[in-house]
């Protein structure tokens, strides 16, 4: 049994804030702005895995009106999902993300970006794909107003999962 996700999200740029993406804190003169550490990337990888459960979005499980989750790292946040994933005995088959952001450039850490990723999710290094584009100058990320992820997954049901659906 397999279950396609997909995820979006956008954060501002702004002054005085880290830029943590995937996980990984990367050196910029701006961060994103947010409830929690704002990463763009991750947000958008939850959404996906979620939204491959049929359980809504981020925002129905972290409100941003809830002071447990100023300032905290959305990898735990993540960790959150991924338990969840667990409990309803599904695993990551394979996720497949893209970063759209003028600066800074994102190349050198895209590798790191996918160890944190795959290690949170509990899957191989292998099954996660992070990839980063820049717009040429145009919209909001080309103007550097902004960064944008989108987030593509696919869950697969464990064993025993295939075997309740095949019975049913
Ligand atoms: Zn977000």
């Amino acid at each position: 049994m397999f279950k396609i996700g997909f995820g979006y999200d956008v954060h501002r740029l702004i002054r005085d804030r880290p830029l943590v993406l995937g996980g990984v804190h990367i050196p910029h003169t701006l961060g994103l702005a947010g409830h929690s550490d704002a990463d763009v990337l991750t947000h958008a990888v939850m959404d996906a895995v979620l939204g491959a459960m049929g359980r809504g979005d981020i925002g129905q499980h972290f409100p941003d009106t809830d002071p447990r989750y100023k300032g905290i790292s959305s990898l735990s946040m993540l960790e959150t999902v991924s338990r969840m994933m667990t409990r309803e005995a599904f695993k990551i088959n394979n996720l497949d993300a893209t970063l759209v952001a003028e600066a800074p450039k994102l190349a050198g850490h895209l590798t790191d970006m996918e160890g944190h990723l795959a290690h949170t999710l509990e899957a191989p290094v292998d099954s996660v794909n992070i990839k980063a584009t820049p717009t040429e100058g145009l919209g909001f990320c080309g103007r550097g107003e902004g960064i944008a992820a989108f987030a593509v997954v696919s869950l697969c049901g464990h064993e025993s999962a295939n075997e309740r659906s095949g019975m049913a």
